[in-house]
């Protein structure tokens, strides 16, 4: 059983997961994206809190990837910090920015 469904980020569809043991060498990660294989990975001792902030910083790489821009890993770090911070503490927003209707155009 599982929180997590698939996520649509541009052309590419990433199933979700969480790994008990999640590293990187010798560094343990709070989670990961695999643009080949189309895989966002949280790691599963993270507090729910952390996860939330570690999904939206996997889901940045992965928009930047889409479009094949760079963006910096620490104005990663901040934006999926207060994207979480903005979105949690107005409450009013998220729905107002999903509200029937929206229409999103493509370049
Ligand atoms: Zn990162």
């Amino acid at each position: 059983m599982t929180d997590f469904h698939p996520i649509r980020i541009g052309p590419f569809t990433y199933e979700v997961e969480e790994s008990p043991d999640l590293h990187d060498g010798a560094d343990r990660l709070y989670g990961e994206v695999d643009h080949e294989g189309l895989v966002i990975t949280l790691h599963g001792g993270s507090a729910l809190a952390r996860k939330r902030v570690s999904m939206l910083h996997e889901i940045i790489h992965a928009i930047a990837n889409a479009h094949g821009v760079t963006i910096e890993e620490q104005a990663v770090v901040v934006l999926a910090g207060e994207l979480l911070q903005v979105l949690t503490d107005n409450l009013w927003l998220p729905g107002w920015l999903l509200r029937e209707g929206i229409h999103v155009e493509r370049a």
